[in-house]
C-alpha cells in the first residue's frame, strides 16, 4: 500500500470526509484491521479564502506548494488536493514536487465516462464554475459541461462558504440546491458534478432525479485505487 498525502483543510469539513472514505475503502478491500496509510497537511482555510477573494492566486499557490513539499518530504507517494477550487493552481503545485498529484477533474471525468454519460452540469464555487481551469479539463476529457445561471451560481457559492465550509448543513439550502439541479436537468444534462468537496454533505443521490457525481468520493476512491496498484 502506498502512502496517500492529503492536502487538506479547504475546508476541514471535507478533509474529514476524505479521511473517512480512504479508510472505509481500504477496509473494504483488505478487511480486518486494515486502514489507509496517509498523511494530512491541513492549511488554515481563512488564509486561503482571503487569497481567493483578493484573486491572489500566486500567494495561494505558494502556500499550497509549501504544503505539498511537506507531504513529499514526509513520505507521501501521491497527493490528493482535497478541494476542486484550488486545482486552479494544480500545474504550479505539480511542477514543484516529484510525486504525482491526482487531478480531481480527471478522476471525475473518468467516473462519468464509466457511466457512458457525456453531458453534465457542474456545481461548485464561482471560481470552479466560471474560470476555465476546471471546465476545460472536463471538456478535454470529452464531456460537455453546463453551469447554472448567474443568480443560481451566486446561491451555490454563498452556501458553500457561509454554511458548508462552517459545518452547517440545512434543509432550506438542500432545497435550493435540489431546485437548481432539477432546473439543470430540464436543460438536458444527463448528470451533475458535485464539484465542491463539501456539497456531498448536503446533497445525496436520493435527493435528485439525475445521476450525481460526488467529487470527494470519486477522488478519494481513485487515490485508494492508485495507492493499491502495483
Ligand atoms: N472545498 C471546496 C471545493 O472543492 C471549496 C473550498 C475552496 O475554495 O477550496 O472547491
Amino acid at each position: 500500500m502506498k502512502t496517500i498525502g492529503l492536502l487538506g483543510g479547504m475546508s476541514w469539513e471535507s478533509s474529514a470526509s476524505y479521511y473517512r472514505i480512504l479508510n472505509t475503502e481500504i477496509k473494504a478491500r483488505l478487511g480486518g484491521l486494515h486502514s489507509a496509510k496517509c498523511l494530512l497537511m491541513s492549511v488554515d482555510f481563512a488564509e486561503i479564502e482571503a487569497f481567493q477573494k483578493a484573486q491572489d492566486w500566486d500567494s495561494a499557490a505558494n502556500t499550497l506548494i509549501d504544503a505539498a513539499q511537506s507531504l513529499e518530504a514526509g513520505g507521501a507517494d501521491l497527493i490528493l488536493i482535497c478541494t476542486n477550487t484550488m486545482h486552479s493552481v494544480y500545474d504550479r503545485i505539480q511542477d514543484s514536487i516529484g510525486i504525482p498529484i491526482i487531478h480531481i477533474a480527471d478522476a471525475t471525468a473518468k467516473a462519468i465516462q464509466d457511466r457512458k454519460l457525456t453531458s453534465v452540469a457542474l456545481l461548485g464555487t464561482k471560481f470552479t464554475m466560471e474560470q476555465d481551469f476546471y471546465t476545460s479539463r472536463l471538456t478535454a476529457n470529452g464531456l460537455s459541461v453546463l453551469i447554472p445561471e448567474e443568480d443560481q451560481r451566486e446561491q451555490v457559492h454563498k452556501i458553500i462558504y457561509e454554511e458548508l465550509c462552517k459545518g452547517a448543513v440545512t434543509a432550506p439550502s438542500r432545497e435550493s440546491y435540489r431546485k437548481i439541479i432539477e432546473d439543470l436537468a430540464t436543460r438536458g444534462v444527463e448528470g451533475v458534478i458535485l464539484g465542491c468537496t463539501e456539497i456531498g454533505l448536503l446533497i445525496r443521490q436520493d435527493d435528485v432525479s439525475i445521476p450525481v457525481f460526488d467529487t470527494t468520493v470519486i477522488h478519494a476512491r481513485e487515490g485508494v485505487r492508485l495507492a493499491m496498484a502495483s
